[in-house]
């Protein structure tokens, strides 16, 4: 082998990987697991365009290192935020402390979410070990693999939350977070206050808001640049944000909602809301905040499941209490006091 080659190949085995995305690593590398996903298969962002603003504000070229997602149940916040666990592994690793409401809610997402992506997902097999070897690099909460640890603890338990210093803090379901882990206080600064060391550091905050006012989630992302999704009429271009009160159900038939335009008032058919979705951008209210805010409301995506959830009974009662779950589940907005107001918000 000649020196030119030898010193080509040593340049190449030095250069640094092509830049990726955390939804470009998503589309090229995840795969849905059967127990864990409705659907099978490679993930591709495509199926839900808002998705990809939220997992490349979580990549290392996004100039942000705060992400508040306010995120209904139903709309793939979990899976989003797997996707940049398995970004963590594959690409960028570093020590990770992904934070649950309790213990029980972590041990849970850890073997019902995030072991069948590192079994399922190619490039993610073998660098964590099996957890059934009964090896200490590998249990239920705390996982090695080359370069860094995912450890995962519950909000309600401090000796979790205190200890060695972490790049990552993926703060999941914060608003069913107590209001103090044990006498140590706020458990949501705890693990913030392990990622000063790191100049790299990512805090991700994710949920879906429960009562106004007492809303972490709400009042994280009253601090960041508030974005929300705006997509355009596919009659005449007008951009909007889609609204509660502008769906209707044609001949009261649950199965067809359909949305009023804003600007012409067309009566928009539910099969174009692909369409809107794939033109739609992100728009923020407060762009110079420091941190990035994206605010997902599924007003086009689940609303016959929510109509049949009792939201929205025509001419019949609302039940506030029972009411209060689908109200914050689907309209990712937090629980008013009144909830008539809530109704037309
Ligand atoms: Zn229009």
């Amino acid at each position: 082998m000649g020196l030119e080659v030898c010193v080509a190949r040593l340049a190449d085995s030095l250069a640094p990987p092509p830049r990726q995305t955390v939804s470009e690593w998503a589309d090229q590398n995840r795969r849905l697991s059967s127990e864990a996903s409705a659907e099978r298969g490679g993930w591709r962002t495509g199926r839900a365009p808002y998705q990809q603003a939220v997992m490349d504000a979580f990549s290392p070229y996004s100039p942000y290192e705060r992400i508040v997602v306010i995120s209904s149940s139903q709309i793939g916040k979990t899976e989003t935020l797997l996707n940049f666990a398995g970004y963590i592994i594959d690409r960028d690793p570093g020590p990770v402390l992904v934070v649950q409401p309790r213990v029980e809610d972590g041990k849970s997402w850890s073997k019902d979410r995030l072991a069948p992506m590192l079994r399922d997902t190619p490039c993610l097999r073998g660098k964590v070990s099996d957890v059934r070897a009964r090896d200490a690099n590998n249990t239920t909460l705390h996982k090695r693999f080359p370069g860094g640890h995912i450890t995962i603890a519950g909000a309600n338990s401090a000796a979790g939350l205190a200890a060695r210093p972490i790049r990552y803090a993926l703060l999941d379901e914060v608003d069913r977070y107590p209001a103090s882990a044990g006498a140590e206080g706020d458990p949501m600064s705890l693990p913030i206050k392990r990622t000063a060391t790191f100049r790299n550091r990512k805090i991700v905050m994710v949920s879906s808001p429960t009562v106004k006012g007492a809303s972490r989630v709400e009042a994280a992302w009253l601090k960041s640049n508030r974005q929300s999704y705006w997509v355009p009429c596919p009659d005449c271009g007008h951009f909007q944000i889609l609204r509660w009160p502008n769906l209707e159900w044609p001949d009261a038939d649950l199965a067809a909602a359909a949305y009023r335009c804003e600007h012409c008032a067309a009566l928009i058919p539910g099969y174009r809301k692909a369409w809107m979705l794939a033109r739609g951008e992100w728009r923020p209210i407060n762009p110079k905040a420091k941190a990035v805010g994206l605010r997902i409301k599924p007003v086009v995506l689940e609303l016959d499941g929510v109509w049949r959830d009792g939201l929205r009974v025509p001419n019949g009662k609302r039940e506030p209490e029972t009411l209060r779950p689908s109200v914050n589940t689907a309209l990712a907005k937090p629980w008013a006091t009144r909830p008539t107001r809530m109704a037309v918000m």
